[in-house]
């Protein structure tokens, strides 16, 4: 069907059964997918890819000593960077993940810091979890990212052995061994000597990609680098 067609069609389907702005609610015009023109234009972008010391690095920093780390977008309460985060992480919204994936793999590319990475490691859920979900946000967003860097993405390696409790009876000392036991790895030998990706979809306190560390940080000439779709603003 030519497109001179198409168009007007899915407007009238669009009319008949309108499609509405994942974050406002406000029913889709145009070529808007997903999120309407007035709630993209709120996007917070960070645009920290290419700032050294940025607020992801500082957040890590004396924690995860990492080459670069950076995020697209700053999540706030009700913001549309949190409908972006929740559409991905709770709905599998593939489209969104794809699109937000691909643009946070251009930001790192095109700041010049982000280019010698060998793999792209998703943070893991663990295995009941992404059985619940069908999916890991964090890989979607992976697998977005490799088809602009071109690069292998690694998931299985680095593992959640088990569920994270609930914290909020334990007290410090107690909640950072329980995480430390959080994640594993499976076979040391494939991050040897390269320089990978962790990839999450958002950085709160860091303490996620800090226990990730915890396992990493015994495997010889290991670089690691850092990136989220979104970074909590403080
Ligand atoms: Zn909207």
């Amino acid at each position: 069907m030519s497109t001179r067609l198409i168009r007007p069609l899915r407007e009238l389907s669009r009319i008949i059964f309108p499609t509405l702005c994942c974050h406002c609610g406000e029913p889709l015009v145009g070529d808007e997918q997903e999120l309407c023109t007035s709630c993209l234009v709120q996007l917070p972008w960070t645009h920290n890819a290419p700032i050294p010391e940025n607020e992801v690095e500082l957040r890590l920093a004396g924690r995860v000593p990492c080459q670069s780390a950076a995020a697209l977008l700053y999540f706030r309460q009700g913001n549309v960077a949190q409908t972006i985060v929740h559409q991905i992480k709770y709905y599998g919204n593939l489209r969104l993940a794809k699109q937000y994936g691909q643009l946070l793999a251009n930001e790192l590319l095109a700041s010049g810091r982000f280019g010698d990475i060998d793999l792209l490691v998703p943070v893991p859920l663990h295995p009941r979890r992404k059985l619940q979900r069908g999916y890991n946000q964090s890989q979607l967003l992976c697998e977005a990212m490799s088809a602009v860097m071109h690069l292998p993405v690694v998931t299985g390696n680095l593992y959640r052995r088990r569920y994270t409790d609930s914290q909020t009876h334990k007290n410090r000392l107690a909640r950072m061994d329980n995480m430390k036991e959080v994640f594993a790895i499976h076979r040391p030998k494939q991050f040897e000597n390269k320089h990978i990706l962790l990839v999450d979809d958002i950085i709160t306190t860091g303490a996620t990609t800090e226990n990730c560390y915890h396992v990493l940080r015994t495997i010889p000439n290991l670089r690691i680098s850092i990136a989220s779709l979104a970074v909590t603003a403080i």
